[in-house]
């Protein structure tokens, strides 16, 4: 399976900014990379990066977060129908960030990426563990809860998701799980996906987490992660170029 490097902006950027960002990451882009490549951009710069990556066929748009509802008096939220027609290909959902500043439940997650999947959109399903979880002993359980939430909710459309392993303690932090310690937790989440689907080898289980160009290809090379989700990396193009590279075919 190609492997998926997808960046997340968050909330940094300005027109000048994304453009310089794109048209580097452009200049350094190999013909025919190895792995499919994403950035998911704030909902503003969405027409932006459109028409930007037009002209980079191997790079896809997506977004940061979705609303579960279809249309209607949802003040500030975005439809995954609009971000399917500003060409969003994928949407993050349920990142920690989400979760945690903004009280998002496992339950609302599942509903996004149910919202993402009727408009076309591909959700990145975010899961992770806080530090205090995984020193409790309760990762395990704590991201089979958040997947089974999103597996409960959308039956067999589960294998059309990317699920991403983010410890919350590994994001923005520096601090990276060891590929060992990912490739068990990727392990975890195969296994819950292959009892709910027989596709469950095509799903894509990326790691988020301070992957940066001097890790990236000891935790791409783990059999269960397949890509990574890019946060403060991401808005370096020499450092998303060398991430890019290191994915292996
Ligand atoms: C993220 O925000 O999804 C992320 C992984 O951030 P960082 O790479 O900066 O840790």
């Amino acid at each position: 399976m190609k492997k998926l490097i997808a960046g997340n902006w968050k909330m940094n950027g300005s027109l000048a900014a994304n453009e310089a960002l794109l048209r580097e990451i452009a200049a350094g882009l190999s013909a025919q990379p190895a792995c499919a490549i994403a950035v998911c951009v704030p909902a503003p710069y969405l027409a932006q990066v459109q028409a930007l990556v037009a002209g980079m066929p191997a790079v896809a748009l997506g977004a940061q977060d979705v609303s579960s509802h279809a249309s209607g008096a949802f003040t500030g939220e975005l439809s995954a129908s609009m971000l399917r027609e500003f060409g969003c290909r994928y949407v993050i959902v349920g990142h920690s960030e989400r979760r945690q500043y903004h009280g998002e439940t496992d339950t609302l997650v599942a509903d996004k990426a149910k919202a993402a999947l009727a408009a076309g959109v591909t959700p990145i399903v975010c899961v992770g563990e806080t530090l205090a979880e995984r020193e409790a002993g309760q990762t395990e359980q704590v991201v089979k809860r958040q997947l089974a939430a999103v597996i409960h909710t959308n039956g067999h459309c589960i294998s059309e998701i990317v699920v991403a392993y983010e410890p919350v303690w590994a994001i923005g932090t520096g601090k990276t799980a060891t590929p060992e310690e990912a490739q068990a937790v990727h392990a975890v989440l195969r296994t819950q996906l292959k009892a709910a689907t027989d596709q469950a080898a095509r799903v894509k289980i990326l790691y988020g987490g301070s992957m940066n160009a001097a890790n990236a290809s000891s935790l791409l090379a783990q059999a269960d992660i397949d890509g990574g989700l890019i946060g403060g990396a991401s808005l370096k193009a020499p450092d998303f170029l060398k991430i890019i590279a290191a994915a292996p075919v």
